[in-house]
């Protein structure tokens, strides 16, 4: 699992101090080092935690006494709330079109998840809301990504809208529309193509599908599991489509986790959903106070 290290090491430190009937600024000071190093070994940005603890700091010491707590445990809640804010706070939903359909678009590099990623969500949108989604094939590029989808398509009994790797990308997602109205879907869920590298002539093309179909998400997958790449990639994308959210997958692997508690606070745009899995069914919406009760255990 992801933040296993993580967890391991901020929980050990945490004990230390939970039962403390009385806490110093010096145990303040001792337990806010370990917390630092402990972020930094699992690769979260390095600006990131000198904020975050900068913010534990000020709130752990002088803080006012709650009868419930011991003064230990209060300092526990400070470094709980900080991660989950972190993290985005509140759990962030999809944005819905007022008129449907909704649109979203995946983009993200290659490999980072994004076809899986378009066809868990479809399979959630049904299963949880009863919704009735489309999914449209933009990767041209891509040996077998169109496969791909349509594969899943039939794993899920879902419709996939695709014109082959002959076809415009955008001419694609501008037909997707008129069929995804047409068949009156109420969620159009596209998939986009993706380069090893941030590259202009990819964003080029994401950009004039943007413009095209005027999504209501666009949401950029992350590999967890490429560290602090992943920040940086999610740095280029915010850039140049002015993504409105993160979907982080492979966080059941053992990664570090450092790229998800960065992501947040380096593009500022909320993590809707996390990917735990390989199978159809593993994606979860993202809730920042769970995951930080995950982590400090
Ligand atoms: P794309 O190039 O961005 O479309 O990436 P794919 O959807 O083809 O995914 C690349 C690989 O990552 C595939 O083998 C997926 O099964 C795998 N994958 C995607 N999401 C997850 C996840 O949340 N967990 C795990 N373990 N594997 C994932």
């Amino acid at each position: 699992m992801a933040f296993e290290g993580l967890a391991d090491r901020l929980q050990s430190t945490i004990k230390k101090i939970t039962g403390k009937g009385k806490v110093t600024e010096q145990d303040v000071k001792e337990m806010t080092r370990e917390v630092r190093l402990a972020l930094l070994e699992a690769d979260v940005n390095y600006k990131v935690v000198k904020d975050l603890i900068k913010n534990i700091k000020e709130r752990a010491v002088g803080q006012e006494v709650m009868e419930s707590l011991t003064p230990g445990q209060q300092v526990i809640k400070v470094v709980k709330e900080e991660l989950t804010d972190l993290m985005g706070g509140e759990q962030s939903k999809i944005a819905v079109a007022d008129r449907a359909p909704t649109v979203i678009m995946m983009v993200g590099l290659q490999g980072a998840g994004k076809t899986t990623t378009s066809g868990k969500l479809a399979n959630l949108l049904r299963k949880q809301h009863n919704r009735k989604p489309l999914l449209v094939a933009c990767d041209v590029y891509r040996p077998a990504a169109i496969q791909q989808l349509e594969t899943l398509g039939q794993q899920l009994d879902m419709p996939v809208f695709s014109m082959g790797t002959d076809a415009n990308p955008v001419d694609i997602a501008k037909q997707a529309m008129v069929k995804a109205k047409e068949e009156h879907h109420d969620y159009v869920i596209i998939d986009t193509a993706g380069r090893l590298h941030v590259d202009e002539e990819l964003m080029g093309e994401l950009q004039q599908i943007k413009t095209e179909v005027d999504p209501h998400e666009i949401y950029l997958v992350v590999d967890s599991m490429t560290g602090q790449d992943a920040v940086n990639v999610a740095e280029s994308f915010n850039e140049q489509l002015d993504i409105t959210g993160v979907v982080l997958t492979k966080l059941d692997g053992d990664t570090r986790g450092g790229a998800a508690l960065s992501i947040k606070a380096v593009t500022d745009k909320p993590i809707k959903f996390a990917g735990m899995g390989e199978k159809l069914d593993e994606l979860e919406a993202f809730h920042p106070d769970r995951m930080a009760s995950r982590i400090l255990g």
